[in-house]
């Protein structure tokens, strides 16, 4: 078995004490491609540092993430298409809307999205995209750029079957995660209706810990927890969830294990 985390962000200071432990114990469970995306201008210097130490492990994405979309984000922009034009990166993320915690900037977070997803059109690169409270503009605006071959990945999916279908129809993929192990999420039930195909996993570590951990810090090695409770929900082997998510992932961001 071999799995794929497509979200995990192993460059912040939370793994700075035990940053090869937490890799090393990835590999060891078998999750050899640890997708990185970044966050705002701040974080790309440790992002660089990161993939560069664990090339052919760890990956980078580029892009500037909704929360830190503030007045400067055109300044921020122009540093993402900067980092793009060096065509070291495999997808653009993480980007999208996020309308929970402060909604000051919700026309520019508006504009920074369409932006980046633009930028994806124009260097052939997938998208992770992070939604709160916001999946009805963010997939309108998805649905206005979806030309070309733009797609990409609902990072971190908790939405309705509903929701499901919809990026179902225009071929992108639903990122699960931890959320799936707790409880009354409800997600699992969900889950259990959208065929593999369109589902690849990821952590978001540090955050968003599966249950045994929940609570705790988050890594990479913890895939296994969320694959097998989508084993167990779509009543499945946990080998075949791997082998489908990993291609799935592979696929997208042109990567090989
Ligand atoms: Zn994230």
């Amino acid at each position: 078995m071999k799995f794929v985390d497509t979200h995990t962000h192993l460059y912040l200071d939370d793994f700075d004490d035990d940053r090869d432990i937490v890799i090393k114990n990835a590999v060891e469970d078998n999750v050899d491609i640890l997708l990185n995306p970044n966050i705002d201008s701040s974080t790309i210097k440790e992002l660089n540092y990161l993939t560069e130490n664990y090339s052919g492990i760890c990956f980078p994405m580029m892009g500037l993430h909704p929360t830190s979309v503030k007045e400067n984000y055109t300044s921020e922009l122009e540093i993402v298409e900067k980092e793009l034009e060096k065509g070291k990166y495999y997808g653009v993320g993480e980007i999208g809307i996020d309308l929970y915690w402060d909604k000051t900037f919700k026309e520019q977070q508006l504009d920074a999205f369409r932006s980046q997803l633009k930028f994806a059109k124009k260097f052939k690169l997938p998208v992770s995209i992070h939604t709160r409270n916001s999946f009805e503009e963010t997939y309108r605006i998805v649905k206005e750029e979806l030309t070309g071959d733009l797609t990409g990945v609902f990072h971190c999916f908790t939405g309705t079957f509903d929701d499901a279908r919809k990026i179902m129809d225009i071929g992108f993929f639903m990122g699960i995660g931890g959320v799936v192990t707790f409880k009354n999420s409800g997600l699992d039930k969900t889950v259990k209706d959208i065929p593999t195909e369109h589902l690849v996993l990821e952590t978001d570590s540090p955050f968003l810990t599966p249950v045994p951990f929940r609570g705790k810090r988050n890594q990479s090695s913890y895939i296994k927890y969320i694959a097998e409770k989508i084993a167990l929900t779509k009543n499945k082997d946990i080998a075949e969830i791997a082998e489908i998510t990993t291609n799935n992932a592979l696929n997208l961001f042109k990567t090989e294990i």
